[in-house]
């Protein structure tokens, strides 16, 4: 019983935790432009919703942009508000 109890604590200590991502945005120091579809295509899935942050580790302020970026090229018909 205590063995089994000891390998699960080994198991715990060795899990990484999840690395942290650096914003694509920050780095490359890009301007997000809703006529940049292709840019952007990036940042949503198959079904046309926006990826949140954990998942594309952009930073907060570029994900704002981003999303406002999104949702303007929805309106403009680039993107799908519902994918197929
Ligand atoms: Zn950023």
């Amino acid at each position: 019983m205590t063995e089994v109890k000891a390998e699960e604590k080994v198991v715990k200590k060795f899990r990484k935790p999840a690395k942290k991502k650096v914003c694509a945005f920050c780095v490359s120091n890009e301007t997000i432009d809703y006529k940049d579809v292709a840019k952007i295509r990036k940042y949503i899935t198959e079904k046309g919703k926006i990826l949140p942050r954990r998942q594309t580790g952009v930073c907060s302020q570029h994900q704002r942009e981003l999303s406002n970026a999104i949702k303007r090229a929805r309106n403009m018909a680039l993107l799908p508000y519902v994918g197929d």
